[in-house]
């Protein structure tokens, strides 16, 4: 490896499984395997290591054990909250609200249901990515039997006005639903307070494992199962319990119960620290989100003009790992629908990237890392500005090839940075990250790194890169939060 650094700061996509989780799960990969459905006493072990941890999940979140419907994830939760309780209620009505900015978890399953002939009302957001409480008022009708509103979004970390909406779920008789597969563990969250019926939350954003998470169902509420099979789960998730997993659920929940007053306010240390130097040092970015009403954690920052892939790109080669707010579907790249939504304008949208803290992150990790933002950014706004329509391209077979040549190429007269391999070249044969350089200097650039012992994959020459589809470089300015859109 060419450098050594691992800074991760996509907590937000998933974490790091804590060691103590580990541990307490690995038992249950090995001898303790009986299944908790036996009636002997080695699967009765089972069985109470699962109450156990469903007592620790339902602790985090303050609700009853037996309110707690073990899944495979915040996907399937969702999917369970949504069609479930909707197959259970759908003599009373056959209207859901959601917003424009749900997980594809819930939108999908919405989207589906659109098709099945309910009918579907997606709210807006403001600027910042908040709905509207009157937004939800107004949309009720009188065959509304559903809302589901995420506590926290996931790509901004901004947090919704549940509590309110809560209030008005509860006066109408409708049942509320929300996604805090974001909030559960990184700050407080009570349902009771919420005034929501179902939550659902995912174990792998709370260094849990991957592939489990559970859907809170408040007694009483009406919910059909999706799968049908044995009496596990009350019947409403049939199967054999994965029970490694829902031990270390247990475990990450009763840790993260345990920790959060100490990790929230360095959580919010970090992401300041990062927004603050950000803000100083880097005047093309602004800042996405409400200042206040957002998760400790995420920052999601657009650099205006870039593609969030090459950012992405340049911190990854020096062993920094973040998310964008874009995605490559047919080649063409689009801003996210939570973006779009808060109507970032696209120029801004297509550069997002999102940072995301655990508790074993340092404010060095965010120095490093602005170091590392503030270099490429500035060397992509050069090559942008100054390669001229026709663009070369040198791919490379592993990232460590990509940034031995920007080591040599950096202290040479050539126009370069390293940029997102552009989709339609990508080969199974080459990494994600490529050399973009002028086209007139691909024949010494070629010879200088090969000289030197790096292996190039393929060389492209293309007319306007990705820049093309991205809007016009604009003048930089330094308004650094997105205000209010009229
Ligand atoms: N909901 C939100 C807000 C999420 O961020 C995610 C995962 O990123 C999910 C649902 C899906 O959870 P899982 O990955 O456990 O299926």
């Amino acid at each position: 490896m060419v450098h050594n650094k691992h800074i991760y700061l996509d907590h937000a996509a998933t974490t790091p499984i804590h060691p103590d989780v580990l541990e307490t799960m690995l038992p249950f990969f090995g001898f303790h395997y009986g299944n908790a459905s036996s009636f002997y006493s080695f699967g009765r072990k089972s069985k109470q290591a699962i109450e156990e941890a469903r007592g620790k999940v339902a602790a985090l979140i303050g609700v009853e054990p037996s309110e707690i419907i073990f899944t495979s994830g915040g996907t399937e939760a969702n999917n369970l909250a949504i069609q479930g309780t909707i197959f259970a209620n759908v003599h009373r009505g056959r209207h859901i609200i959601t917003s424009a900015i749900e997980h594809p978890a819930v939108l999908s399953v919405c989207s589906y249901l659109e098709q099945r002939g309910f009918r579907v009302s997606y709210l807006p957001v403001d600027s910042y990515g908040i709905v509207k409480v009157a937004d939800v008022k107004a949309a009720i009708s009188n065959d509304t039997i559903f809302i589901t509103i995420m506590h926290a979004n996931n790509e901004i970390g901004n947090l919704q006005p549940i509590a309110e909406i809560g209030a008005i779920a509860k006066e109408h008789g409708i049942i509320f639903h929300t996604d805090a597969v974001q909030s559960v563990g990184k700050i407080p969250v009570n349902v009771s307070k919420l005034k929501v019926d179902l939550m659902s939350i995912s174990a792998h954003k709370i260094y849990g494992p991957k592939g489990m998470g559970a859907l809170w169902v408040k007694s009483g509420t009406r919910i059909a199962p999706l799968l049908y099979g044995g009496r596990q789960e009350m019947k409403i998730r049939p199967g054999t319990e994965n029970v490694s997993a829902i031990v270390g659920f247990g475990k990450a929940s009763e840790i993260a119960a345990a920790t959060l007053k100490e990790n929230l306010p360095h959580l919010r240390y970090l992401r300041d620290r990062l927004e603050q130097s950000i803000s100083k040092r880097i005047p093309s970015a602004r800042i996405n989100g409400h200042p206040q009403k957002r998760l400790p954690h995420i920052l999601s920052v657009s650099f205006e003009s870039l593609e969030s892939l090459s950012i992405i790109a340049n911190l990854d080669v020096h062993g920094v790992y973040a998310s964008g707010g874009a995605a490559c579907t047919t080649g063409m790249i689009e801003p996210s629908h939570v973006l779009m939504a808060m109507k970032i304008p696209p120029e801004m949208a297509l550069g997002t990237v999102r940072f995301s803290f655990g508790w074993e992150n340092t404010g060095r990790d965010v120095d490093y890392t602005v170091d590392i933002l503030e270099k490429s950014v500035g060397r992509l706004y050069k090559f942008y500005q100054k390669i001229p329509e026709e663009t070369g391209i040198i791919t490379f077979h592993e990232i460590d090839h990509a940034k031995a040549a920007e080591n040599i190429l950096q202290n040479t007269h050539f126009q370069f940075s390293l940029i997102a391999t552009p989709q339609h070249i990508r080969q199974a044969y080459c990494c994600h990250v490529a050399l973009g350089h002028k086209c007139a200097d691909q024949d010494q650039i070629s010879t200088l790194l090969r000289k030197n012992g790096i292996e190039i994959a393929d060389t492209h020459r293309i007319s306007r890169p990705l820049r093309d589809k991205l809007p016009k470089i604009r003048k930089t300015h330094s308004g650094k939060r997105h205000q209010q859109l009229k």
